[in-house]
């Protein structure tokens, strides 16, 4: 698998664009992780085939996570698609995401030219989507979120969405290949919000391979530097990426 981060932002830094990652298995397939305000302008820059993409995975319900879907389908429209979109989420997937296409852009669902399919993700059971295993875990923030582990037999990544980890999160990233998880603050300053410490707890607690931070507060980005860049030197496992960055998995 390959994780190219499209963006690594909080919902309000205007420095970085929202966190949203390009998965590429070794088959081939394409997923999209989350897709917040500006991740489908970052997607067409990375990709411009418009059947390329087979599955987009919404975390949870805010919008640096999911705003930018009513773009990414029109940009497909407008690109002839023909393909089957999967689009994976939690319980309310379908309805939220006509009720927001139906408040962007009123009527253009009729007359996509291709097929939405929808699929409910829930930690009670796993999906088989895209050559990949999808289970998830939920984590402690202010609207439900879904943490996603995706399996394609030879290596697994976990993306956190938002919210802090708990013991089934613990359950579900034991041994990962690599994390991608929010870290807002550098220690839980902020409830329902992850931070740089609680995820080297968590690496470290659970044998996670290697941890990408990203979600972080543009503030904390901007005033903790140095802070941040000498916990990086004493954690090799560690990493922060910026937008562009491309991280393969064995
Ligand atoms: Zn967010
Ligand atoms: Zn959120």
């Amino acid at each position: 698998m390959k994780a190219l981060f499209l963006g690594v932002g909080e919902a309000c830094d205007p420095r970085h664009g929202n966190t949203s990652v390009l998965l590429t298995t070794a088959d081939g397939a394409t997923v999209l992780l989350d897709c917040g305000f500006t991740a489908a302008h970052r997607f067409f820059a990375a990709c411009d085939d418009p059947d390329r993409l087979d599955a987009v995975w919404i975390s949870h319900f805010h919008g640096d996570h999911f705003f930018g879907i009513p773009l990414l389908l029109l940009r497909f429209l407008d690109m002839g698609r023909r393909r089957e979109l999967a689009l994976v989420g939690q319980e309310a997937i379908e309805q939220k995401i006509r009720h927001l296409m139906e408040m962007a852009y009123p009527g253009f669902m009729a007359k996509l030219g291709f097929a939405l399919r929808f699929h409910v993700a829930s930690p009670a059971g796993a999906l088989s989507l895209a050559g990949l295993r999808w289970r998830t875990a939920p984590t402690r923030h202010s609207q439900p979120n879904l943490g996603l582990l995706l399996d394609d037999g030879s290596s697994r990544l976990y993306f956190s969405g938002d919210g802090r980890p708990g013991d089934r999160v613990a359950a579900l990233v034991r041994d990962c290949d690599l994390a991608i998880h929010e870290a807002f603050r550098i220690k839980d300053e902020v409830p329902g919000h992850g931070s740089i410490g609680g995820c080297l707890r968590l690496a470290k607690r659970t044998g996670i391979r290697r941890l990408a931070l990203v979600h972080l507060e543009g503030r904390t980005r901007q005033e903790h530097g140095p802070e941040i860049t000498a916990i990086l030197a004493r954690h090799p496992t560690l990493v922060l990426p910026q937008e562009g960055d491309l991280l393969v998995l064995a």
